[in-house]
């Protein structure tokens, strides 16, 4: 019997951990390093050892109605996309409400997870924390690892000839929290994603020329899409990703590029993904096109070798006088915690997780990594959908092995689904089918077929509008009575 849950850490996902829990009946206790909740949204002026963090103009990518927790909608005021001060504000009273905080040990770090010499046949877990420079031992019935995947950068100067010989300043985005102190000067940002585009936009503002450098490119997403509406409310819909599985692969790619490039196309821009049908996470960002339209940004291709003060590209330009370098290269996963790294592997992003949460050779399923698919959905509702689903694994182990025996378990990720996120993805997956196929598991997916007959006019909102959080807590276990109000509402609420 699973009765006392270890979360380590209290952030988005270990809150929804936490909750789930409780509702399930659980004792969590919640071990949280530093001396607040929210994790990577709680910001801090310092990058701090062993914790995410981000710059000071970080805004959420993904919209309020899409990346709610599905019983907590935000309130109606709330913008659209938000600030993350403004988000932190939002996780603080969600916590507040469900009661949260009284289950977080602050200041507490999680130092080493091992499974107790009785593992096999209890499932339970040792886990050691220190506080002020005391440590303490505790046996649990289950652990949540909830650490964060932005925390561990990854910087690859190898494959950066000559970075030794540089004599500017480089460092990984993780540091870079404002542009003020590099007003005039030549910088180099490293990497396309999310970070890379976006201190390159808040550097043009200041720096004397702003150089973008990308290995292969990437789809580049405004959040304002028709009419003005959220782009993931317009795209992330069962319709929508109904008609991706059926139609030919051709034409849903086709249909792919099409809408990728409405913004603008990307081509004319040095920014098309050299893999362009592949659904990787894409860039959000509204002002790098205009950005690179106005000459403050540059493109570039890979960097192939740095000199003393200038860079050699892949193309064989070369820029002189450069003065900074920002390696926006991503993050590795790493669990300094656990005593067996083998039980989460990880090596080069390939991390076998059944279903993406469980380590398949454990004897017993009593531990689940939360937070770490990626998809073109919202963590937050992403991350409470895989707690309720990991939680009902930890009181009824059979949960998954029904019908295809034991081995059900020791299946890696995503082996069901589509080709099309390609192999060095592995933790990508499609937002709805993910969903669905934890809810389903669970009793918790939606019924089309009654809501088309009992509630025709919400089934219609459920099919051909957002895929919204709620939608998870309309029926089965932990059902939420406001979910088909805020379903009904939630145009309302976005254009408020
Ligand atoms: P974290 O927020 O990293 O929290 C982990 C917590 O665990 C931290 O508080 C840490 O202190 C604690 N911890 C770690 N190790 C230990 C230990 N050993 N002992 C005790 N405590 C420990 N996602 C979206 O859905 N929408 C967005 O718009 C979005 N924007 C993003 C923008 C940026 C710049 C970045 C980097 C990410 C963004 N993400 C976004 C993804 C982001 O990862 C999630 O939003 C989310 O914050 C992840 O939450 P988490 O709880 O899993 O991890």
């Amino acid at each position: 019997m699973v009765r006392r849950v270890a979360v380590v850490g209290a952030g988005v996902s270990g809150l929804a951990a936490t909750k789930c829990c409780l509702e399930e009946g659980l004792e969590p206790t919640c071990f949280e390093q530093s001396e607040d909740i929210g994790g990577l949204w709680h910001y801090m002026d310092q990058a701090e050892e062993g914790r995410a963090s981000i710059y000071r103009t970080v805004f959420t990518n993904s919209c309020k109605e899409m990346m709610c927790y599905p019983d907590f909608p935000f309130p109606d005021d709330h913008p659209n996309y938000m600030h993350n001060a403004r988000l932190q504000h939002y996780i603080c009273k969600y916590a507040e409400h469900f009661n949260l905080r009284r289950h977080v040990q602050f200041k507490t770090l999680v130092t080493k997870v091992r499974k107790c010499p009785d593992f096999s046949v209890t499932g339970q877990w040792e886990v050691v924390t220190r506080r002020d420079g005391k440590e303490e031992t505790a046996v649990f019935d289950a652990v949540m690892v909830c650490s964060g995947h932005h925390v561990y950068p990854n910087l690859p100067l190898a494959d950066f000839p000559g970075i030794q010989k540089f004599k500017g300043c480089y460092f990984h985005s993780r540091e870079y929290k404002e542009p003020e102190k590099f007003r005039g000067k030549k910088v180099l940002v490293i990497g396309l994603g999310n970070s890379g585009s976006d201190i390159a936009v808040e550097l043009s503002t200041v720096a004397s020329q702003v150089y973008l450098s990308s290995r292969s490119g990437s789809w580049v997403m405004s959040r304002v899409w028709d009419n003005g509406y959220p782009w993931d409310m317009l795209v992330i819909t069962r319709f929508r990703t109904w008609l991706g599985n059926i139609l030919p692969t051709a034409l849903s790619d086709w249909l792919y590029v099409r809408g990728m490039n409405r913004f603008f196309k990307h081509e004319n821009f040095g920014l098309m993904p050299l893999n362009r049908t592949s659904r990787k996470e894409p860039v959000f960002n509204d002002d790098l096109p205009s950005r690179i339209a106005c000459g403050v940004v540059v493109m570039k291709p890979n960097v192939k070798e740095f000199r003393e003060t200038s860079v050699l590209f892949q193309d064989g330009t070369v820029q002189d006088d450069v003065d900074v370098v920002v390696f926006a290269t991503g993050y590795s996963y790493s669990y300094p915690f656990m005593e067996d790294d083998s039980i989460i592997k990880s090596r080069d992003n390939q991390v076998t997780l059944y279903k993406g949460i469980i380590p398949p050779h454990l004897e017993k399923p009593t531990m689940a990594v939360i937070g770490l698919v990626q998809s073109l959905g919202p963590i937050i509702p992403t991350a409470d959908m895989q707690c309720r689903w990991a939680v009902k694994v930890f009181q009824d182990m059979n949960l998954n092995t029904k019908g295809d025996g034991d081995d059900d378990l020791k299946q890696p990720l995503f082996l069901s689904l589509p080709q099309r996120y390609g192999n060095s993805t592995t933790l990508q997956t499609d937002y709805i089918t993910y969903m669905d196929e934890l809810a389903s598991a669970i009793g918790v997916k939606p019924n089309m077929l009654k809501l088309l007959l009992m509630d025709p006019r919400l089934a219609l909102e459920v099919i051909f509008g957002p895929c919204t959080p709620y939608q998870f807590r309309l029926m089965g276990p932990g059902k939420w009575s406001g979910a088909r109000k805020a379903i009904l509402t939630q145009w309302d609420r976005t254009l408020q």
